[in-house]
């Protein structure tokens, strides 16, 4: 599991966007990196019946999202959601719910005041773990 995690700060601005424009519904997707690539967003409709705490992401879109990472030498580095309230913490939900044990949980909260509003977790089975992100101007 890697120590820390390098994103563009363009990206971590787009997702903050997107997370404030879904109102009280979260949203999610993935982020894939690869070698010559920096950081990129899958946006996946969320299809949680109770979207504005959950998330569920849309079994087309995933499909397509994957298949996008794939053709372009990509890989997936990390699911994200966002907490249209609170902190960027994972919840009871999130540590049940993830779906993807090699990819850290990156969680958008743009109305956290604890912490920082984006941070990373590797979900490992007994707890979530915090993995330092480091914003950087372009990679
Ligand atoms: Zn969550």
């Amino acid at each position: 599991m890697v120590a820390r995690l390098k994103l563009p700060s363009a990206l971590g601005d787009a997702l903050l966007d997107e997370a404030r424009g879904a109102g009280a519904v979260e949203i999610c997707g993935l982020i894939a990196a690869g070698e010559a690539h920096a950081p990129v967003r899958y946006p996946i409709a969320n299809r949680a019946a109770r979207a504005a705490d959950r998330f569920d992401m849309d079994a087309a879109d995933q499909i397509a999202a994957f298949k996008a990472i794939r053709e372009a030498g990509q890989t997936l580095v990390a699911i994200y959601h966002s907490h249209p309230r609170g902190e960027a913490e994972p919840s009871i939900h999130d540590r049940r719910g993830h779906s993807y044990p090699e990819a850290l949980a990156l969680i958008v909260a743009p109305a956290a005041v604890r912490a920082a509003r984006i941070r990373a977790w590797a979900m490992q089975a007994s707890a979530p773990v915090e993995v330092t992100i480091d914003w950087v101007d372009a990679l």
